[in-house]
């Protein structure tokens, strides 16, 4: 029996963890092809992960692995359903993975969202993560006060990078530009907003309790705002996280401010109505939220307006199309059986899977994605003898994508990126430093991958 041929589209953790439960599946002979429309592999854990939590970046280090297997092969800088339709690669393989993550973010939709200084955290994220889309900074950073709304994890990294003192970022990989502009930072207020109350918010313990650990910054959280109501105290009585949680944040809540050079106030029970400005952000009108009996009634909650130059609104993640793939609008992903198989008009299409964010939606941490990368492995594998069955192939989509003269990154044009910057970082005394611009990380891998000396 020949090779079970397999593309994976998205080289980000899920597609990745897929490729990695295959190799383990003994009874399964296969390759697989990785695409991914960025130069580099590693999706979000690249691009999202903040730079300065360095034990879950170094994730990468397994994850080289499942690129370094000679079943594998690279296709960086291929967008799937633009530079290869999708029935292009589902011509050419026995499967198709789909494992392109939801990265496109929600709106706030309230007015003044379009100011310039009112951004999603995807943007800043992208910006201060080197991604090659998002090389200028998306905003000023010299206004004293900025908002973050939200209250995941997503959310507490934008608020420490914001507040961190610079000395603890510069040896992480920010590209140079990025720590130049937050060294110029004028930021002395940063907010973070939750609409509801603490025991709603989606942060963890891990992440909140490092909020608390920054030098050069005081918390500041209100007492009133940590009232509880009985269903909240049900809730903590059940969950020892959630008690842990509440002892902190009123341990917080008790702090005297040291009069430190940053203040990060933890808001609760606030919601966004409008951020204002001419232009650009003004200010932030927010609004005590109210119990629904009271809304009933018709009452409003006491606004007020905060003083920021800047609105990251961190408020959640949504799938987004690919031309091709079947998508489901209200939950923004692919529709799936209980097994990875991908569902078009309600019946299992043979060769077609998902994994991941793309898959479940965006939740979950980076592990959650090494489950969905075994459940394709294991529906592949039952799946093999029909797939080899129903398909015979003769070219390879590599001479399609030259024919159409797409520039690919391959398993050593990116080996060329890791080592370039490795060398970029070494010489700015730190473990790596990004390269970010498009052009660069194509120029260097082409070039490095044939043994020629250019700098990055
Ligand atoms: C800001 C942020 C911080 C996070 N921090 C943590 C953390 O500290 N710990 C943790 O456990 N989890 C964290 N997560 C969650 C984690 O990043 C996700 O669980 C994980 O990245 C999802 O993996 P994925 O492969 O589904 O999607 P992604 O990581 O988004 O990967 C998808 C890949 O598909 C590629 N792609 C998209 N469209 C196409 C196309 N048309 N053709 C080809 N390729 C395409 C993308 O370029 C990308 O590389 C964070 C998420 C965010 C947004």
């Amino acid at each position: 029996m020949r090779a079970l041929r397999l593309a994976i589209v998205g080289a980000g953790p899920a597609g990745l963890y897929t490729a990695d439960a295959l190799r383990f599946q003994d009874r399964l002979d296969f390759s697989v092809d990785l695409f991914d429309r960025l130069p580099t592999p590693f999706g979000l854990l690249r691009y999202g992960v903040a730079p300065d939590h360095l034990k879950m970046k170094s994730l990468t280090v397994t994850l080289q692995k499942v690129l370094d297997d000679p079943r594998v092969r690279f296709f960086g800088n291929v967008t799937c359903g633009r530079d290869v339709t999708i029935a292009e690669l589902r011509s050419h393989y026995d499967g198709v993975v789909y494992a392109y993550g939801a990265a496109a973010d929600r709106q706030l939709e309230i007015p003044g969202e379009g100011l310039v200084g009112s951004l999603s955290a995807t943007e800043l994220v992208a910006w201060y993560s080197g991604h090659p889309e998002s090389v200028e900074p998306p905003c000023r950073l010299d206004e004293t006060g900025a908002a973050v709304i939200g209250m995941g994890n997503v959310a507490v990294d934008v608020a420490r990078i914001l507040t961190k003192p610079l000395a603890e970022l510069r040896s992480t990989d920010m590209p140079q530009d990025v720590l130049s502009v937050l060294a110029g930072s004028a930021l002395a207020d940063v907010y973070m907003l939750g609409r509801r109350g603490p025991i709603d918010a989606k942060f963890t313990y891990k992440e909140l309790r490092e909020l608390g650990e920054l030098d050069g910054v005081d918390v500041i959280v209100r007492k009133d705002e940590l009232t509880l109501s009985a269903s909240d105290a049900v809730a903590i009585a059940n969950d020892p996280s959630l008690e842990r949680r509440m002892k902190l944040l009123r341990e917080w809540s008790l702090r005297r401010p040291t009069g430190a050079p940053r203040r990060l106030h933890l808001r609760f029970g606030v919601r966004p109505v409008e951020i204002l400005g001419n232009g650009r952000v003004g200010g932030l009108v927010v609004e005590r939220c109210l119990a629904l009996a009271d809304m009933k009634m018709g009452h409003v909650g006491a606004r007020e307006e905060l003083a920021v130059g800047a609105v990251f609104r961190a408020v959640g993640y949504r799938g987004m199309s690919v031309t091709g793939v079947p998508f489901d609008i209200g939950t923004g992903t692919i529709p799936t059986d209980g097994s990875a198989r991908v569902l078009r008009n309600g019946a299992v299409s043979p060769g077609e899977y998902a994994a991941g964010w793309i898959r479940r939606g965006p939740t979950g941490v980076l592990g959650t994605n090494r489950a969905d990368g075994q459940l394709v492995a294991d529906s592949l594998l039952l799946d093999a003898k029909e797939l080899l069955d129903l398909r015979t192939h003769s070219t390879d989509v590599m001479d399609l994508l030259e024919s159409r003269e797409v520039t690919i990154v391959t398993c050593d044009g990116w080996t060329a990126v890791d080592r370039a910057e490795i060398e970029l970082g070494l010489e700015q005394g730190r473990a790596r430093a990004k390269i970010v611009e498009h052009n660069k990380l194509l120029a260097v891998s082409r070039a490095r991958s044939m043994g020629n000396a250019v700098g990055p």
